[in-house]
């Protein structure tokens, strides 16, 4: 069965509010480049919109209320947003979750030298990278540096008009001849991701010092940062494409980014809970580290944090026991909010066209993603399925459903599988993207605003 063109059900008037909605998101998508600058940018919007830390309640002993908002930060990385609804928290939550890291290339600990009169940094890179993008573009260095006094630097360059960039070198194509022989997965090897910061001396060095280059690139970040070459080790420093998102086609219907997946999902997801107001259940809205890693570690969506976080707000809300947290948790509903694969006319050969996402047609669900054989997927229950069809046709919402890839030929997972665990209906529902994972990723504008239109009437179901 084919599905239309979102586009075509809006009126001029409409149109601009698709539009007006990209702009913001742009905007965020811009800015915000690590999970860290992720969650700092939606708490502080969430507190200029009444969220309040649950630490700040539990030291008050401030009793949660229906309506009230309360938001759960974790190693500022992965953040919780609830709105409490009228009904007892434990019939059920309506959570959205969406993840806010990305693939890209994280400093080593050890991760300056000098070769050639040249500084160099290492890099290892984090998520799935096709190595060969990731040369000969301009980089921008996002991240902190944690000192041993306990503060912490955060440090951005290369996002400036005025800033300098830094990037990869790629092998001149006139003595490439071997190199492009090699297979796709060879042609740029993970140990050769070296950026390039630096090709002068330190001007106050003596004439015989060793690696001036190198200190000169120290000298200029002690005096700008005030961090010692030691101080690289306990630093979480990304090396993110750097530059703007843009308006992409003729048409301006399109955007490019880095960062599509999963910011594209997140930012609608956090927008819708932002505008919840007196809910029956209970609302919460998750923003995710470590995805794109398998969401291993404290911060990623295999930990406890989800469950104890909300343990706080049920006990916050004086509703909890142990007992009640588990029928919560089973009794929640939750739309997996990540990207999928957008149909790609470059590469027809990988999708079966009746069960692919098409850019423009609308949020994608997913009833299973997985690979041979749906193995690891979370396979949405039918019912499930068709309260959400029901909820997006009588809301107007344009939806299409899709697998990633034709069977067999690759395949991926999200967070799906890890909040069904709990017993909850749980389905994989976002905004289709172009050359995912790329340095440089696309994505219709009008599926964005559908993915707004479709997280927040979610957040209204019973
Ligand atoms: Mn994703
Ligand atoms: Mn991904």
């Amino acid at each position: 069965m084919e599905r239309k063109l979102a586009w075509e059900k809006y009126s001029n008037e409409e149109l601009n509010k698709v539009f007006d909605f990209a702009n913001e998101y742009k905007k965020f998508v811009t800015e915000c480049k690590t999970e860290r600058e992720c969650a700092k940018y939606a708490v502080e919007l969430a507190k200029a919109n009444g969220f309040v830390d649950i630490n700040e309640l539990i030291a008050n002993k401030t009793q949660l209320k229906p309506n009230d908002k309360v938001y759960v930060m974790n190693m500022d990385k992965t953040v919780a947003f609830y709105v409490i609804g009228t009904e007892a928290i434990e019939n059920g939550l309506n959570i959205i979750g969406a993840h806010i890291d990305s693939p890209r290339l994280d400093l080593k600990q050890n991760p300056l030298y000098e070769d050639s009169d040249l500084a160099l940094l290492e890099t290892h890179y984090y998520g799935g990278v096709k190595k060969y993008q990731w040369v000969a573009l301009p980089l921008a260095l996002h991240g902190v540096v944690a000192l041993k006094d306990g503060s912490v630097v955060n440090v951005v360059i290369g996002e400036d008009a005025s800033d300098p960039v830094i990037g990869v070198s790629d092998l001149l194509i006139h003595l490439a001849t071997e190199q492009l022989e090699k297979k796709g997965n060879k042609v740029v090897e993970g140990e050769d991701l070296n950026i390039l910061v630096g090709n002068m001396p330190l001007s106050t060095a003596d004439k015989d010092a060793k690696e001036k280059v190198k200190s000169n690139i120290l000298a200029i970040l002690k005096d700008k940062y005030g961090i010692e070459e030691e101080d690289f080790l306990s630093a979480e420093l990304e090396a993110v494409p750097a530059g703007p998102a843009r308006d992409y086609g003729i048409d301006r219907s399109m955007i490019m980014a880095y960062g599509h997946d999963d910011r594209v999902c997140a930012y609608p997801s956090f927008k819708a809970i932002l505008s919840v107001n007196n809910p029956k259940k209970t609302c919460v809205c998750i923003l995710a580290d470590k995805e794109e890693i398998g969401s291993v570690g404290a911060t990623g969506m295999q930990s406890r944090f989800f469950e104890n976080a909300t343990a706080e707000v049920m006990n916050a809300a004086n509703q909890y026991s142990d007992l009640a947290l588990r029928r919560a948790l089973k009794n929640s509903s939750m739309l997996s909010a990540d990207v999928s694969s957008a149909y790609d006319p470059n590469y027809p050969s990988v999708s079966e066209k009746k069960n692919a996402a098409y850019l423009g047609r609308g949020i994608v669900f997913l009833k299973y993603t997985g690979s041979r054989g749906k193995s690891g997927s979370n396979d949405a229950n039918a019912e499930f399925v068709a309260k959400l069809r029901k909820m997006c046709d009588d809301n107007n919402v344009s939806f299409q459903t899709a697998e990633l890839g034709k069977v067999d030929l690759g395949g991926g997972g999200t967070i799906a599988y890890m909040l069904a665990n709990y017993g909850m209906n749980v389905i994989d529902c976002g905004v289709a993207v172009q050359n995912m994972h790329a340095p440089w990723e696309v994505i219709s504008k009008v599926d964005l605003y559908e993915a707004l239109n479709c997280y927040s009437t979610f957040f209204k179901e019973d």
